[in-house]
């Protein structure tokens, strides 16, 4: 008889893509047919789409994750490790550790961290919403910087001064619960709500950049009543202990003092991949049709890590957790195919439903099958999108435990 060893399946990161991944694995292999193995750099999830609540203080951190063996059945071999290469000719993943796995199949699903396009002084100066880590350490922060206005005589108003960088999605998501934030804290701390200023510095020439005007316009006017000043156009070129250094087109740079500098401008791809030698673009991998990385036959690439265009506009598509899911669910049929020994993989096309912004728990905008949403209407919406992300992980009793259900 012929010993036919069982493939050892390997899926690197348990955030939306991995999860999802690994989960349809499960269902899909049965215990003969395949090891399946979950790498994660912690012992739980967190939702990185409600990282800014955390960050801002208006949702606790415990709030925003659970144990990765919460959703991941037991027959899953589950190692807390961080991953620092892959080694694609010995097919084997080492941790910074030093163990090393072996896999017959690979799912890459590492997310993304910020990019900083090499800007002086950001990663010593700037706060940074990429993990709970950094998430509790920004609310710590701001926390602080009231604490010690109030407990100052000479008062340093910059310890009062936020800046955000980019007015993308995560800076608009943060700036909406950090307004919502500020006259609590000015409450606690027994500080004048006047005496705060908060800054959104965007390079691109609109807030949202090519999203809906009306919708923009909206979400402007909202966060601008909060006290929020928009400097549009104009690019942070240095963020120093002191603040930042930015610049309006031609104009002469102009420093904005502030105790807390978010940087918020954009994603790149997780570093292992730029480490492990594949063909990317800032750390993404373009993915073929079917999710595997150009020329591997076994690896495959999802959610942040990976990069897929959008042939309508010749762009690639915005990483985002409705993609990392669905590619999860693609990625696992096609890994599940080879494992049985079939050829014809599925191809990933997204099935996008929309986008919904929040400007603060009571507040949103939305795209949503073509339908714009503005206030109430949208923050029920992303609820609705928040809850059914943990449904697609977890099922019922994990929205039951984590979801969201506060309406107005
Ligand atoms: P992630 O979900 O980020 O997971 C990556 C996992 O890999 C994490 O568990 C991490 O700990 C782990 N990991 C990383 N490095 C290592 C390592 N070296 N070794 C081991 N483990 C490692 N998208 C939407 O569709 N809708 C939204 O409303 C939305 N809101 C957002 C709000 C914010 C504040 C932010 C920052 C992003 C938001 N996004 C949203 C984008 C979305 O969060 C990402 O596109 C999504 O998380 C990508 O999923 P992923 O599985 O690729 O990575
Ligand atoms: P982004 O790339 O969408 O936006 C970054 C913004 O920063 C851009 O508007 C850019 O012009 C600006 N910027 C870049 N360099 C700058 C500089 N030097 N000075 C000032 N501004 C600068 O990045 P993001 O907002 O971090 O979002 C990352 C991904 O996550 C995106 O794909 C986004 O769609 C997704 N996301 C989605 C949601 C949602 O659907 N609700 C929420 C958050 C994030």
């Amino acid at each position: 008889m012929i010993d036919v060893k069982t493939p050892n399946v390997v899926v690197l990161g348990a955030g939306y893509g991995g999860l999802v991944a690994t989960t349809r694995l499960h269902k899909q292999l049965g215990v003969n047919e395949a090891n399946i193995t979950l790498v994660n750099k912690n012992d739980y999830h967190y939702e990185t789409t409600w990282l800014h609540e955390a960050s801002a203080g208006t949702l606790h951190h415990d709030k925003v994750r659970y144990g990765v063996k919460d959703v991941v059945d037991n027959r899953v071999n589950f190692i807390q490790g961080t991953v620092s290469e892959i080694k694609r000719d010995e097919k084997e993943v080492v941790l910074q550790s030093g163990e090393t796995l072996s896999y017959d199949y690979l799912v890459v699903a590492l997310g993304a961290i910020p990019e900083t396009f090499g800007i002086e002084g950001l990663h010593e100066h700037a706060f940074m919403i990429s993990n709970v880590n950094g998430a509790r350490l920004l609310r710590e922060h701001i926390d602080y910087q009231f604490a010690k206005y109030s407990n100052s005589d000479e008062k340093d108003e910059s310890l009062l001064s936020f800046v955000v960088g980019g007015a993308g999605f995560t800076g608009i998501e943060f700036l909406g619960e950090l307004t919502n934030r500020i006259p609590e804290l000015c409450r606690e701390f027994d500080v004048d709500y006047h005496k705060v200023r908060i800054t959104c510095v965007e390079a691109a020439p609109m807030v949202l950049p090519g999203f809906d005007k009306e919708l923009v316009d909206y979400a402007v006017a909202q966060l601008e009543r909060k006290g929020v000043e928009f400097k549009i156009g104009t690019a942070i070129k240095q963020c120093t202990e002191e603040g930042i250094i930015c610049q309006k087109g031609e104009n002469d740079p102009e420093e904005i003092k502030a105790g807390t500098v978010v940087w918020a401008a954009g994603v790149r791809g997780n570093p292992v991949i730029e480490k492990s030698g594949f063909q990317e673009m800032r750390g993404r991998i373009k993915v073929e049709a079917d999710l595997r990385a150009p020329g591997e036959d076994v690896i495959f690439v999802i959610g942040d890590s990976a990069l897929v265009i959008n042939p309508e506009i010749d762009r690639p598509y915005p990483p985002t957790a409705q993609i990392a899911m669905q590619q999860g669910e693609v990625c696992a049929n096609n890994v599940a195919k080879l494992v049985k020994g079939e050829t014809n993989l599925e191809s990933f096309t997204p099935d996008l439903k929309g986008t919904v912004c929040s400007l603060g728990e009571d507040d949103a905008i939305g795209l949503v099958f073509g339908r714009k949403l503005f206030g109430t209407k949208a923050s029920i919406m992303k609820k609705v999108v928040d809850n059914r992300a943990l449904y697609m992980i977890g099922g019922p009793s994990l929205v039951l435990k984590k979801g969201k259900f506060k309406i107005f």
